[in-house]
């Protein structure tokens, strides 16, 4: 039986506690904080299976939490919030959201929606195990995860050269266009955005090229876009 790691991002203490107090009763693993920033740090950091994210946090709107997470992880999200207006859940959902419970709930009600969670995460999971790990020479993602070696060594990336990284993987030996791959990474508001991506592309292709032995893994296209390329091992 898997035992499931829950972020916990509140900075209402009574209700971070029940929260937590039922988590522990439940065998789950969690991870509490009470800020916004820290929730995406942990995100990045802790790969947890699960975030349960309240709105209202004193640093950083929740909404705000979702978008920067939801731009390289599509870990689970419930959201757990006093605000009941449709609007507020519409702009939730939108912004990535998997599920929404309103405040105050019940500890029952709680465990109910992180089950359907896990459900979804094991038929998400099933069959995908031989996807979970790409390898192209001395490179390897391990999606599960969420970490890049080249050799033995890991790879130090951030959330976006690893989102960047990532995709031109699920495409290696195809040209991706600057546009297709802004849009991916950043969404379509900054989409076509080429000097960031070209700062983005610079520092990842740096850290893929270690030594001056080492293939290069992603080509540039002039005008057009990049292309990794499968090398030999
Ligand atoms: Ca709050």
């Amino acid at each position: 039986m898997k035992t499931y790691r829950v972020l916990v991002v509140e900075d209402d203490a009574p209700v971070r506690n029940l929260i937590t107090t039922t988590l522990r009763a439940n065998d789950y693993r969690y991870i509490a904080v009470s800020g916004g920033e820290e929730a995406v740090m942990e995100t990045a950091s802790h790969n947890p299976d699960i975030v349960l994210l309240d709105l209202g946090l004193p640093d950083m709107d929740g909404v705000e939490v979702i978008r920067r997470v939801r731009s390289w992880s599509n870990v689970p999200i419930i959201v757990i919030s006093a605000r009941n207006e449709d609007e507020d859940k519409i702009d939730a959902l939108d912004a990535g959201a998997d599920d929404y419970l309103t405040k105050p709930f019940s500890v029952n009600e709680l465990l109910a929606r992180l089950r359907v969670t896990q459900r979804r995460l094991m038929i998400m999971n099933a069959g995908g195990a031989s996807d979970s790990v790409f390898v192209n020479g001395q490179l390897r993602i391990d999606y599960a995860a969420g970490c890049a070696y080249l050799g033995e060594e890991e790879l130090r990336l951030t959330p976006i050269e690893y989102k960047i990284l990532c995709l031109m993987a699920q495409n290696v030996g195809k040209v991706l266009t600057h546009k297709y791959i802004t849009q991916q990474v950043w969404g379509s508001s900054w989409e076509n955005d080429v000097v960031s991506l070209r700062v983005f592309m610079a520092t990842l292709r740096k850290k893929l090229h270690a030594a001056p032995d080492m293939p290069q893994y992603i080509q540039t296209h002039v005008g057009v876009g990049y292309r990794m390329q499968r090398v030999d091992g």
